[in-house]
């Protein structure tokens, strides 16, 4: 675990990001995930689950699916703080990542097989470095099994493929993650009220 890169990466004083503070013990009674859409220079969604006390994080450009024929490419990026699984808000102009960071899904997640959070959480770890990564999602979108598979090539990638496996909660609809953008989230709301007090 290391939010090195994080901090590297990030001014504290110029951007609303929480901090590299980690989180002090993992989630007792279950791991946690959030998804959060991301409308950077390019728009994104950011797959982050939580491992050992971080934000274990891989950036999304299409979006997760829960159609299992879609291979969706997810380029693993830096470890972020816990902290930062409940922002939302505008990254300023000039700041890495700038633009407007949303809540799209969260829930807990859990290892394929291991129930148990701590007994899960040290093999995900395991599954990490050997480049696949399977676990049951527990969203209020996301739900059931699904995927991260590290591509195989003779350099050194960070490119991984979210893939959702054919269970109940599959579909085999064409699924686009922008048709299921939250109408509560805390950016949406403002952004509403913005258009409200100025038509
Ligand atoms: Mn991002």
């Amino acid at each position: 675990m290391s939010l090195v890169q994080y901090k590297k990466k990030r001014n504290f004083n110029h951007t609303p990001e929480p901090a590299d503070r980690p989180k002090k013990t993992m989630s007792k009674k279950a791991l946690t995930f959030v998804i959060q859409r991301h409308q950077a220079s390019h728009l994104h969604y950011d797959f982050r689950l939580e491992m050992e006390g971080v934000l274990k994080s891989w950036a999304v450009p299409k979006g997760p699916s829960l159609n299992p024929k879609d291979k969706r490419l997810a380029m693993m990026v830096e470890d972020h703080p816990y902290d930062y699984g409940s922002f939302e808000g505008e990254i300023p102009k000039g700041n890495y990542g700038a633009g407007v960071v949303e809540i799209w899904d969260k829930g807990t997640y859990e290892h394929i097989t291991i129930k148990d959070p701590a007994a899960g959480n040290k093999q995900l770890l395991k599954d990490l470095k050997n480049g696949s990564v399977k676990i049951v999602m527990n969203g209020e979108k996301l739900k059931g099994e699904f995927a991260l598979v590290k591509m195989k090539g003779d350099k050194p990638t960070n490119s991984w493929l979210l893939i959702k496996h054919n269970d109940e909660f599959a579909t085999h609809d064409p699924y686009n993650s922008e048709d299921y953008t939250s109408a509560d989230s805390a950016v949406t709301k403002a952004a509403k009220k913005k258009v409200l007090q100025h038509p």
